[in-house]
């Protein structure tokens, strides 16, 4: 369970019943009142080597403006919703993308607003819309300080079409189980050989845990897609993703296996990314290879073409092998 070290939080939060629930559920946790979430000059000022302490903290404000961007994946548009930032600390993480601005938790407690915004959308589209909500934070995780996905799914009945979809690396899925979700409700579950998640993705769920949360979604008849994401290309990288679909395809339940569509997603790194880890985690493996990377503008990496030709070939062909009926949504 997660305790934060200091609650910083706008004022006007006490005008929605969800920041009253915050303030109330972290009563004994110090606060500090800020003006405006997206700028803590505290935060703002501290050097990479707090960035584990940092995310300790909890923001909570109010989501002032909430711009819907198309999409061409899985999605129709990339939602933010109800949350931004995480407690967790991939090292790739890409919600670090301005220092330590963005990294940590932030909590918007204006959530009718914004589903009511979504609803409308839906239902004045002249066919079925999906909608992103996950792009900006992982909601299975948040879920578990604010109920706010659990909320989402009974109220989102109120929609008369439309989907929600959100990726997730955490296995607490237990509070979605029973709940009436009409089949509008996609969970992608993002996985990664165990090697990968215990030295690079820290603070996450475990490959074991989170294969059997996809069994339990499956089983709840949840629509389900298992992330591949992100591929890092580490030397025995073969190896590694050979094992990973292999205990895929022995550990899911038919019910899961006869469901689930795949998305292959290719690391991307950052000059930023570099400078954090590096202070933040002195003794972690090195996920940067300028061998196998190259810059494309602004500080960020990419694999080199031929590898991620040769990474797309292999992940076809041990899915054509492994998992022949499932759709591959992209490989990119
Ligand atoms: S779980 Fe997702 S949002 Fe959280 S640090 Fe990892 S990649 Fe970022």
């Amino acid at each position: 369970m997660f305790k934060p070290t200091a609650i910083y939080f706008e004022k006007n939060i006490e005008n929605y019943e969800l920041g009253n629930e915050l303030l109330e559920k972290y009563k004994d946790v110090p606060k500090i009142e800020i003006e405006n979430h997206n700028n803590i000059e505290e935060m703002r000022k501290k050097s990479n080597k707090e960035f584990l302490k940092m995310k300790r903290n909890l923001i909570i404000g109010v989501r002032k403006t909430q711009k819907f961007v198309p999409n061409y994946k899985v999605s129709d548009y990339l939602v933010p919703y109800t949350s931004s930032g995480c407690i967790a600390s991939c090292m790739y993480c890409y919600l670090v993308c301005n220092y330590n601005k963005c990294a940590y938790l932030r909590l918007f407690v204006n959530r009718e607003q914004m589903l009511d915004k979504i609803i409308k959308t839906a239902n004045e589209a002249d066919r079925d819309l999906t909608f992103e909500i996950g792009s900006n934070s992982d909601l299975i995780l948040e879920n578990t300080i604010t109920n706010n996905l659990v909320w989402t799914i009974e109220n989102f009945k109120k929609a008369k079409k439309g989907k929600l979809t959100l990726p997730t690396k955490f296995a607490y899925v237990d509070d979605l189980i029973g709940l009436n979700h009409e089949k509008r409700i996609i969970i992608r579950m993002s996985v990664n050989p165990e090697y990968i998640i215990n030295n690079v993705e820290f603070g996450t769920s475990r490959l074991k845990d989170r294969i059997e949360a996809i069994n339990k979604l499956a089983d709840a008849d949840y629509e389900i897609g298992v992330l591949i994401a992100p591929v890092i290309f580490l030397d025995n990288w073969k190896e590694l993703y050979h094992n990973l679909i292999v205990e895929l395809q022995e550990k899911l339940n038919a019910k899961a296996r006869s469901n689930i569509f795949f998305e292959i997603i290719f690391m991307t790194y950052s000059y930023v990314h570099n400078a954090i880890n590096s202070e933040a985690f002195p003794n972690s493996i090195q996920i940067y290879d300028n061998n196998k990377m190259t810059g494309r503008g602004r500080g960020k990496y990419a694999y080199k073409k031929e590898l991620r030709s040769e990474g797309e070939e292999f992940f076809r062909s041990e899915l054509e092998k492994y998992f022949k009926n499932n759709r591959i949504w992209y490989v990119v």
